[in-house]
């Protein structure tokens, strides 16, 4: 998947730095005359358009604009040559030389992004892993903080799933969890937060959203995931910890401690519901800590 590095205006900006440094390489390369080598200056815009530019495309462009640079550069400064055809066989070998440094460095950039979106997702369902959980529950807790802002944090386990691998085997228990993380993806928000942390479990964090969106939001996505589960025929329940915070909490760890303990009140409390609670505890929320069987008719 091709990442989006650079909104639009930044890659026009990116291009027009770009251009606007070979032109300069260009004037000093002409003032200071055929004898004195600019090579590695005409690298330094090829290289910057191709490493931060989002596609190859661009790239290529200032890798053009480069070696036609330098060829203006050669023939404007007077240089002799003994056969017509030379300053055109050398723009061509610049030009071979910059869309290596270009095509490289694209490549070596996606490698890169690919790596580092590896590491941060669940291979077997797409969702985060729990370090980019941690990272990103990090930031939205500061953020929180920032602001004054709620946030909901929502500890989901899939019940006795063992029985799912016994009956239907390991294969079938892996579909399960990826047709999970596919509904809930379909039922969250884009700014919502979904991980897997291991197992059946998965974590689910909401920004800007307090004890009453929380109320009317898990709800819904636990009543959808019952649905649709039963839909494709997998006897499956969920067990869920969801718990507001008011205030932030102090670490993902405490947060996660939290709700984690919330998902197992839900499961002593006969499994196949949600336990919602809010901190700090304040009285203020009616419904507090309340249960609510997702059993549907
Ligand atoms: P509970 O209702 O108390 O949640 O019981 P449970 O059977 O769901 O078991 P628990 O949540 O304690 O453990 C999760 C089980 O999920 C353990 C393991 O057999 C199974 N499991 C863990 N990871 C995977 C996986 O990647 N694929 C599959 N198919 N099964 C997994
Ligand atoms: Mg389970």
């Amino acid at each position: 998947m091709q990442h989006e590095w650079l909104p639009k205006p930044g890659l026009a900006l990116l291009m027009g730095v770009g251009l606007a440094l070979v032109a300069v390489i260009v004037l000093l390369d002409y003032l200071t005359g055929y004898e004195i080598s600019f090579g590695l200056f005409y690298v330094v815009p090829v290289a910057m358009v191709a490493w931060l530019a989002p596609r190859r495309t661009p790239g290529v462009a200032i890798a053009m604009a480069g070696a036609v640079g330098w060829y203006v550069a050669d023939v404007s400064s007077g240089r002799h040559f003994s056969l017509p055809v030379i300053p055109y066989w050398n723009a061509g070998t610049r030009l071979g030389f910059f869309l290596i440094v270009a095509l490289l460095l694209a490549a070596l950039r996606r490698a890169l992004e690919r790596e580092h979106s590896l590491a941060r997702t669940d291979f077997m369902s797409g969702a985060l892993n729990s370090r980019a959980f941690t990272e990103r529950a990090e930031q939205e807790i500061a953020r929180a903080a920032r602001h004054g802002h709620p946030l909901t944090v929502a500890y989901l386990d899939i019940d006795d799933f063992k029985r799912i691998n016994d009956h239907y085997g390991h294969r079938a228990g892996d579909q399960v969890i990826a047709f999970v993380v596919g509904v809930i993806r379909e039922e969250l928000r884009g700014s919502d937060i979904l991980a897997r942390l291991g197992g059946d479990e998965f974590a689910l964090m909401l920004p800007e959203t307090g004890p009453e969106g929380a109320r009317a939001a898990l709800p819904k996505l636990l009543d959808a995931l019952a649905a649709r589960t039963r839909r494709e025929g997998w006897p499956v329940s969920f067990s869920a910890g969801v718990l507001s915070f008011v205030e932030p909490p102090g670490s993902v760890d405490e947060m996660i401690g939290m709700t984690d303990r919330l998902m197992y009140a839900a499961k002593r409390g006969g499994k196949n519901r949600a336990e919602f609670g809010t901190h700090p505890l304040s009285g203020s929320h009616p419904g507090e800590a309340v249960s609510r069987s997702l059993l549907a008719s």
